[in-house]
């Protein structure tokens, strides 16, 4: 069963905010995105702690920047 958050978090490149839907359902998840103002590539490294309830989420952005 899918259950999707919404979440919003800052483009680590030009700082618009971006709203992204996460699925709760998966424990961990890395992927990366375009973003839709910039058009740069954000690694999002998201994860769901398991003992916690289902509206808390950890999500990291990352740019390709060193
Ligand atoms: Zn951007």
């Amino acid at each position: 069963m899918n259950q999707l958050v919404e979440h919003k978090l800052s483009c680590p490149y030009c700082g618009a905010l971006i709203v992204v839907l996460i699925d709760t359902s998966v424990e961990s998840q890395e992927y990366v995105e375009d973003c839709p103002v910039c058009c740069r590539p954000i690694g999002f490294d998201v994860s769901i702690p398991a003992e916690s309830q289902d509206d808390e989420i950890n999500v990291m952005v990352s740019g390709e920047d060193e």
